[in-house]
């Protein structure tokens, strides 16, 4: 009696990432079905880059676009040698400016969180910086993100969340539920743009500081306003 095929002949699974509208980002490509690259540094910054599986590069069951493919062979590699290393980080300003400002929010924004939930309520705490293709239907540029939320197990009250849009990379923009709160140029990139002098450490410090103080003022006072209840419609349970 003829066996079945054994266990080892089946294809690996591969692990793709999320699906993505709008299509495959590899130029003259004109395929729809597309994933974003699964490769994440090691700061937790997620690479943007979308494509079909025509041009993504499998490496060890995951799909990469195919500079991270590359790079993450040569992780795998270095591991194998036993030298252990580190993701290296994307280079995107942009992400590179919500992963500074979200590290100095990430302790006040988790205490206030505490603090606004109950014995019912839950925090989703995503260190992944992420980015979101534009949505021109709803006036959405593409954006790089990190966010936080207060949760029930049937959904999200408060979503807070630090980001930086594609068109404006020096603005950094926190949003409370579906609200902008606030939007400012932080002074550091001021500075820079006026092409004035660098602060000693300690200036520096202090400058972080109240440019924090001045996200946190705008989310105290949108709680303090509207409360913790997502006042819009149909948020999913997600962040
Ligand atoms: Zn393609
Ligand atoms: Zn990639």
């Amino acid at each position: 009696m003829a066996k079945k095929p054994a266990a080892q002949d089946a294809a690996p699974e591969v692990r793709y990432g999320e699906a993505e509208g709008g299509g495959c980002d590899h130029p003259g490509c004109g395929n729809q079905e597309a994933y974003r690259c699964l490769y994440r540094d090691r700061r937790a910054v997620d690479c943007a880059w979308v494509a079909c599986r025509d041009h993504l590069k499998v490496v060890d069951g995951r799909a990469y676009c195919i500079r991270h493919a590359s790079i993450v062979e040569v992780l795998i590699m270095a591991a194998r040698q036993g030298n252990a290393l580190l993701p290296p980080d994307l280079d995107d300003r942009c992400a590179s400016l919500v992963l500074a400002v979200a590290t100095d929010l990430d302790e006040p924004v988790l205490e206030r969180l505490v603090r606004w939930g109950d014995a019912n309520t839950g925090i989703i705490n995503d260190p992944a910086i992420r980015y979101s293709r534009p949505n021109r239907l709803q006036h959405d540029p593409g954006h790089w993100e990190r966010a936080w939320a207060l949760a029930t197990k049937t959904g999200i009250l408060l979503r807070v969340a630090v980001r930086v849009e594609d068109s404006r990379p020096e603005t950094v923009i926190l949003t409370g539920g579906g609200t902008r709160l606030v939007e400012l140029v932080p002074p550091w990139i001021q500075r820079r743009l006026i092409g004035g002098v660098g602060l000693g450490s300690q200036s520096q410090l202090v400058e972080r500081l109240a440019f924090q103080h001045q996200l946190l003022q705008a989310l105290d006072a949108y709680v303090e306003k509207y409360g913790i209840i997502y006042p819009g419609h149909g948020m999913p349970a997600s962040v």
